[in-house]
């Protein structure tokens, strides 16, 4: 099955090179045959999915067709999907079917696009590897022996091997970035508020924030363009007018200025990553972009602010799967008590138990002010230093994560090291910014991630500035595609 961008379907369908059946049917096919090795999906939607293309097809006929007319998608499994389970990864939710939509499938619902099925995330988007899934980690296409990187892992894998065009995922700490990185593919995590919230479960909801997966950064322009927008259903969500993200995508770089903070390229960065990440910035060169050398001093206390924050808000969010409003209920419960707790020791991995207790930890009367006070007010220095820098420069640049791809079980037992996946990907959340991670090079054939991030609101240029990359190196094209 060659490899189609979002793009290329648009244009097929346009023309009635092939039917949204004849498509759908391919990737439904291909995911039967793959996904028994690389377990992107938790569970695919078949029958919705033809009748999704079907109805799609009548409107393409009547030339009733908009951008994503019947362009076959997934959904990380955090998205509530009415009428479908929606587990998030957990055994809390094993058997939760959700009874409505998430504002971003149903804004892709109105587009009338295809949904092939749920992907496969750490449980409650808590983790880098995808490991924390009580379904079981996905595969690293690139390698299988490997993470795909985390919490949109599946998502991640489902594009990169060719068993959807296209994907939607959630980043929190770096959870579309470092999957879209670790698996050699186009990830947008966008500015806080950008993109409604509305029926995406809630890890962390001051960080928590839905954007595109896909091959290239035209197909994430095209993504973005349908799920942003303000949403009365999500107090957070921005009234800011949702630009035509691919019309933007062709202006020339010439006289960008690019920063390269000093603190993504120091200790813990692996040699050969740093080459990669040198050989894209020397095409952005050759593009015209100017590259200054600038400093983001707090850049060292991001995981531990990350972390306060992260853990305290889950501990909060967390509590209403207690077996009763929401997620498993254990059998025969003595009392009331005994049931909160047996349903929560039962439903819960143990990450997510961690984090609620730390959590509850810095938020107990006491500790709130040693903790997550001052985790807000080291979150607001981090901001600040983004505010400084995008004084003087356009975007940021630098590695998305400090190595390539890990093996399956290397990190599981130190969950120190496994945070410190995040270290460049994190303070762009506590900031609320938008970046990207884009395909630039492999080391042992694992891809590298370049990141851009941007100001508030500069999608836009992120997209344009990938976009020219793109047009200029092959990397997103290279194909990990795995026979059944
Ligand atoms: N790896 C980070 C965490 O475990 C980020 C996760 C995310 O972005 N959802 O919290």
């Amino acid at each position: 099955m060659t490899i189609k961008t979002v793009k290329d379907l648009q244009m097929g369908l346009a023309e009635g090179q092939f039917s949204s059946v004849e498509i759908t049917r391919e990737y439904l096919d291909k995911i039967k045959q793959v996904n028994p090795q690389l377990n992107a999906f938790i569970h695919t939607t078949e029958d919705q999915a033809l009748t999704q293309a079907e109805d799609a097809d009548n409107l393409i006929a009547k030339g009733k067709s908009q951008p994503l007319t019947g362009i076959p998608m997934a959904h990380k499994d955090i998205f509530c999907t009415d009428g479908i389970a929606t587990t998030c990864g957990s055994r809390m939710l094993q058997n939760f079917i959700a009874p409505y939509n998430a504002t971003v499938i149903e804004k892709f619902n109105a587009q009338h696009a295809v949904m092939l099925g749920k992907t496969n995330m750490d449980e409650f988007a808590m983790g880098s590897s995808n490991e924390n899934s009580y379904f079981g980690a996905a595969k690293n296409p690139w390698d299988t022996g490997c993470v795909p990187g985390g919490s949109s892992g599946g998502s991640a894998v489902a594009v990169a091997a060719n068993l959807t065009p296209a994907a939607t995922g959630t980043d929190t700490g770096g959870s579309i970035r470092q999957p879209a990185a670790f698996c050699g593919i186009t990830g947008l995590k966008p500015t806080y508020g950008r993109v409604s919230r509305y029926g995406m479960i809630a890890y962390a909801s001051s960080l928590d924030q839905g954007g595109p997966m896909a091959r290239t950064a035209e197909d994430c322009a095209i993504l973005l363009e349908a799920m942003a927008g303000f949403d009365r259903r999500d107090s957070t969500s921005m009234q800011q007018e949702v630009p035509n993200y691919q019309a933007e995508l062709n202006h020339e770089l010439a006289g960008l200025k690019m920063g390269l903070p000093k603190e993504y390229f120091a200790e813990g960065l692996n040699p050969e990553v740093a080459r990669g990440i040198d050989e894209a910035i020397t095409e952005y060169q050759k593009l015209g972009v100017e590259v200054k050398d600038i400093s983001l001093p707090n850049s060292k206390i991001a995981i531990p602010a990350y972390y306060v924050v992260a853990m305290a808000e889950c501990s909060s969010n967390l509590s209403r799967f207690d077996g009763v409003r929401f997620g498993h209920r254990c059998d025969n419960p003595i009392d009331l008590e005994d049931l909160y707790k047996r349903s929560r020791a039962e439903g819960f991995g143990d990450e997510v138990k961690r984090r609620i207790m730390i959590g509850a930890y810095t938020l107990s009367a006491g500790y709130y002010d040693a903790f997550y006070l001052k985790a807000q007010k080291l979150r607001r220095l981090i901001s600040q230093d983004f505010t400084q820098a995008f004084d003087e420069v356009d975007l940021i640049a630098g590695p998305t994560t400090p190595d390539v791809a890990f093996k399956i079980g290397d990190k599981t037992d130190d969950p120190v090291s496994m945070y410190l996946q995040d270290i460049y990907t994190i303070s762009v959340n506590l900031a609320g910014l938008p970046a990207i991670s884009i395909p630039a090079g492999f080391v042992n054939n694992k891809p590298v991630g370049l990141q851009l991030i941007g100001n508030y609101f500069s999608e836009s240029r992120l997209l344009n500035a990938a976009y020219q990359f793109q047009q200029h190196t092959d990397w997103h094209q290279q194909s990990a595609e795995v026979q059944a």
